[in-house]
């Protein structure tokens, strides 16, 4: 057959998406399961690869998870099935389907999760909260950036949980606190306190962090909101999905719908 798309043309156009330039040192990302060469069909987009997504794919035969958190993460020395990550490996190298990992280079790139955050906020002239030397300018780890008007911080967390589609939300701080300045950092983020209060930001956002983070804020007059690490990179996943479609019409592309917070907010 011709015209087929292989998987080295969809990691190149992510890659170029979210450039692994941008990852942290830290991380490991990109094409992390799977032949290059191989034509691929359809691609389920989640944030993590776990049985209930591993299986998905299989069932809807996908060809490619495009996972945001990466599998494997660790080195691995052996590949059982005697682990969670082994036991997920095992069954999807099986069906032949090929893993790739954004991670910290989606969080970070021009378009990424916490740029589109930053954007569901309406904030203005956003910029990184920490830029990654020798990376592209609009290009970092974080946002911040500054609204209209002040905003009550109880109307920025309902706008907050609009945006994300959750009912409810974690806060630290008085909820009639007037902010402008705004930082945002997905998923565990609590690290940037420091340089969201050195930018003079009222709220830092993050998806989840500790109780010392959190007062440390409190101590220090920063207001948070705490979507949890799931609402506040779920999105993107969905949307990534609708990226890939437009860019490969010809795939079959979804967001998994088996995946959901194993934190049940009651
Ligand atoms: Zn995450």
């Amino acid at each position: 057959m011709t015209n087929m798309t292989t998987l080295d043309l969809v990691c190149r156009f992510l890659a170029e998406f979210a450039p692994p330039i941008l990852a942290a040192q830290w991380d490991n990302v990109g094409l992390l399961v799977g032949d290059r060469q191989a034509d691929i069909r359809s691609v389920m987009t989640c944030l993590t690869v776990t049985p209930g997504t591993a299986a998905e794919a299989i069932d809807q035969k996908a060809d490619l998870i495009v996972s945001h958190h990466p599998l494997p993460f660790h080195a691995l020395k052996r590949l059982t099935t005697d682990t969670t990550p082994g036991r997920l490996l095992w069954d999807l190298i099986g069906h032949r389907i090929a893993i790739y990992s954004p991670h910290t280079s989606f969080d970070s790139a021009a378009s990424g999760i916490n740029h589109q955050l930053a954007m569901g906020l309406n904030l203005r002239a956003i910029a990184p909260l920490v830029p990654i030397d020798g990376a592209p300018e609009g290009t970092g780890s974080g946002r911040f950036g500054h609204l209209d008007r002040p905003c009550k911080l109880l109307e920025i967390a309902e706008q907050l949980k609009t945006f994300l589609g959750i009912d409810l939300i974690q806060v630290v701080g008085p909820l009639d606190r007037n902010v402008v300045r705004v930082a945002v950092a997905c998923g565990a983020a609590g690290e940037f306190l420091e340089v969201a209060r050195q930018a003079d930001c009222q709220l830092l956002i993050v998806g989840e962090t500790n109780l010392h983070t959190c007062l440390e804020a409190e101590s220090t007059d920063v207001a948070m909101l705490l979507p949890g690490h799931y609402a506040s990179e779920r999105f993107a996943v969905e949307r990534l999905a609708g990226v890939l479609a437009d860019q490969f019409p010809e795939l079959t592309v979804w967001a998994s719908k088996q995946e959901s917070d194993p934190l049940k907010w009651i």
